[in-house]
């Protein structure tokens, strides 16, 4: 059976239409239009559906990537940076407009399983997928699947205490990983250690400035606590970084052995590498659902 994975993004919704094996036969993408609201974006998709199938005539699932996280007991989106969707029944809507049965999965979640079979995670059992960007996130898979656990949070690291009574975060708690090492929470460390204003990139290349060493061991610090924990928990085969703070990389050699001090092990060599599949990794997650 052919699969269509859809990506909506915040500011565009992108589609393909794969064969079984996930080799592409059509893509297509458009701008995701906020201003007009939820319905607009119910009404995008459902074109985005119809294009992608208009020349062929096959059975095909459908599975949607989106940003926020999912609640276990309603199946609302819970938060997200895409406001209008917030609180809507998104499966259920586009159910109901398509007339098909829609798999809705976050997109660390859809990261991680696109990478873990198709990207930088294949031939592992238990992959941890990771997502550095605006916001920090994860995913947890397992034999090929996603493992949601009972809360439906599993893989949420973004969330949880890096340091007690720390940086206030959105969720309502403080010193979340999120408010240390997401791209944002990076720029903002910059400008109160240098007084520049600059993006990620920029700062990366800052090497002669007497605050990029600071800057840069901070990070360090905050991204081995950060997964060292995870590896304390989980013990994952290997580490797949996404997002746009995964470009950088000092994180693949220097990272990982901050990672490596703080594991509660001697012998670790657990793999930490950059994922594959880019920007595309949602998309292709979608189609596995
Ligand atoms: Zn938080």
């Amino acid at each position: 059976m052919n699969k269509i994975g859809i990506d909506l993004g915040g500011t565009k919704i992108e589609g393909i239409l794969t064969d079984e094996k996930y080799i592409v036969i059509e893509r297509k993408r458009i701008p995701t239009n906020q201003i007009d609201g939820y319905s607009s974006i119910l009404e995008s998709i459902k074109n985005l559906v119809l294009e992608l199938t208009q020349e062929s005539n096959e059975k095909f699932s459908i599975g949607v990537c989106t940003p926020g996280a999912l609640s276990r007991v309603s199946g609302f989106i819970k938060n997200s940076n895409t406001q209008c969707l917030i609180g809507k029944d998104l499966k259920n809507d586009l159910e109901d407009i398509l007339h098909y049965n829609i798999s809705l999965e976050n997109d660390a979640n859809c990261f991680a399983l696109a990478e873990a079979k198709l990207g930088a995670g294949q031939d592992h059992n238990l992959v941890f997928g990771v997502i550095m960007g605006t916001g920090v996130g994860g995913g947890i898979i397992i034999d090929g699947k996603i493992h949601h656990g009972r809360t439906n949070i599993a893989g949420e690291w973004g969330h949880h205490c890096l340091h007690v009574g720390g940086n206030n975060c959105y969720c309502g708690n403080k010193g979340c990983v999120e408010t240390y090492i997401s791209g944002p929470a990076l720029e903002k460390n910059w400008h109160q250690l240098s007084g520049l204003n600059q993006s990620l990139p920029e700062i990366t290349k800052n090497l002669d400035n007497s605050n990029f060493d600071t800057w840069k061991n901070i990070f360090l610090e905050n991204f081995g606590l950060a997964l060292a924990n995870v590896v304390d928990i989980l013990d994952p085969d290997v580490i797949v970084l996404g997002g746009g703070v995964s470009n950088i990389d000092f994180l693949y050699d220097q990272g990982k052995n901050a990672v490596y001090e703080k594991v509660f092990s001697d012998l670790i060599d657990t793999p930490i590498v950059k994922n594959k599949l880019g920007d595309s990794a949602g998309v292709f997650g979608a189609c596995m659902l």
